[in-house]
């Protein structure tokens, strides 16, 4: 029983955090011993941001100096985005000449001012380590690893990556986002790429390009930035061969926040540099363990910014149970929906950019797609503008996706399927979401 539970590879964030935290003890790592080192750092955060961030200092008027345990945590208030957008130099803890990278994020569709988010160089080289660890899943030395995401910016993620991955024995080739999809499968190839990392719907559309080149060689893809639709890692893995992994993060995190493990069922957190938990939608309080709730992250080792219970946006839950890996650390189910993304419809069931991504990336062609919900009376209607590559039948493709969201339980709906293959604006449909009128 014991060997068939160690078939699958322990987490290497397992042995990365005992380290970090030092517990040189047997295996596995010991909950309490992480737990307590949480604690610790939660309270000099707590410290650190009491007597540097003008922001926190108000926020923080009614809560506890000192936490006794970590279920305390709730006690803190929650900080919004929009505290972030309201004045991000509250927030930050150290002088100006440490700041080592500012990164400004300008969400489109809000009208508020964008993010700004500040870290030092201490910060960055926690986010290089992670990447090291989580890397170290699928990559070892000698891979290849052709990075698809923004990285000429020194700091940015493809940067960070970069480094990372040079610390792992690895060779980095930085590439940037998918442009043009024959010419990034032609670098794949010449430049013998073992793996590949880069952003769901750009990957799928470079195996979906038809070329005459041969596919990647790749062994592993991690897709990021993005949530990752199971239909699109599926497709991946058929057209290349290969096995695809997952990774939660956003510039809040630090870049980084957690990843597949082998068994590949949910992500595995830096737990040494990041307290996640998951509360109510409409509250601050902890939601019951394998509830969804609200993903916030609190920074436990961050000096620049550190964020205390920051929303996240992004709707998750706790896997219960052990994972096959054998790890002892928590185990997030994927990310998938945002809060703002769900769209209750007449009748019941709520629409999702993740539910449209499971109905219709299954279909062979299909690359991208725009939706618009119209949910005025007297019939909703949902209108499907879809992208398809590679000599598709535009009528077929039009009839498989809208028995595809009958299937799924959506045919109250007016549904309007358009097929743009041969009318598209240039470089395809690149805007994602879900429109609504109404
Ligand atoms: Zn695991």
């Amino acid at each position: 029983v014991l060997r068939r539970e160690r078939r699958v590879r322990l987490t290497p964030l397992e042995p990365w955090i005992a380290g970090k935290i030092g517990a040189h003890g047997p295996r596995p790592l010991d909950r309490r011993l992480l737990e307590a080192w949480q604690l610790e750092r939660l309270n000099e955060t707590l410290s650190l941001v009491r007597s540097r961030s003008r922001f926190h200092r108000r926020h923080l008027a009614a809560a506890p100096t000192v936490l006794a345990e970590l279920a305390e945590v709730a006690r803190l208030p929650t900080t919004t985005d929009d505290d972030l957008r309201a004045d991000p130099a509250s927030l930050v803890c150290v002088g100006q000449d440490e700041v080592s990278r500012i990164v400004t994020l300008d969400t489109s569709g809000t009208s508020g001012a964008p993010k700004r988010v500040f870290f030092t160089a201490a910060d960055q080289a926690l986010t290089v380590d992670f990447f090291r660890a989580g890397m170290s899943v699928f990559t070892g030395p000698g891979d290849r690893v052709l990075i698809l995401l923004p990285g000429t910016t020194p700091g940015s993620v493809g940067d960070l990556l970069a480094s990372a991955l040079r610390e792992l024995g690895a060779v980095p080739i930085p590439h940037g986002p998918v442009r043009d999809a024959a010419e990034a499968i032609r670098v794949a190839a010449a430049e013998a790429a073992t793996v590949a990392v880069g952003i769901p719907v750009q990957l799928l559309r470079m195996a979906r390009t038809p070329t005459d080149l041969p596919r990647p060689q790749v062994h592993s893809v991690l897709l990021s930035t993005d949530h990752v639709p199971r239909a699109i890692a599926a497709a991946l893995e058929t057209a290349w061969g290969c096995r695809v992994y997952n990774h939660f993060g956003m510039t809040e995190t630090g870049l980084g926040g957690g990843v597949d493990c082998a068994a590949r069922r949910g992500l595995h957190l830096r737990e040494a540099d990041l307290l996640f938990e998951v509360i109510e939608r409409d509250g601050d309080a902890p939601v019951r363990e394998g509830d969804e709730g609200e993903l916030t992250v609190t920074t436990l080792t961050r000096q620049a910014m550190p964020f205390l219970r920051y929303r996240t946006g992004d709707l998750a839950r706790w896997l219960p149970g052990p994972c096959p890996c054998g790890t002892t650390l928590r185990t997030l189910a994927y990310v998938t929906t945002r809060v703002r993304g769900r769209h209750p419809l007449p009748g019941g069931g709520v629409l999702t950019q993740a539910r449209l991504d499971e109905a219709l990336f299954p279909v062979p062609g299909v690359v991208a797609f725009q939706a618009v919900l119209d949910l005025r009376a007297p019939l909703p209607s949902l209108d499907i503008a879809v992208e398809a590559v590679g000599g598709i039948d535009a009528d077929r493709v039009a009839g498989e996706i809208r028995a595809a969201l009958v299937a799924d339980g959506l045919g109250r709906l007016r549904i309007t399927v358009t097929c743009l293959h041969d009318r598209l604006p240039p470089g395809g449909l690149s805007k994602r979401g879900i429109d609504l009128v109404g």
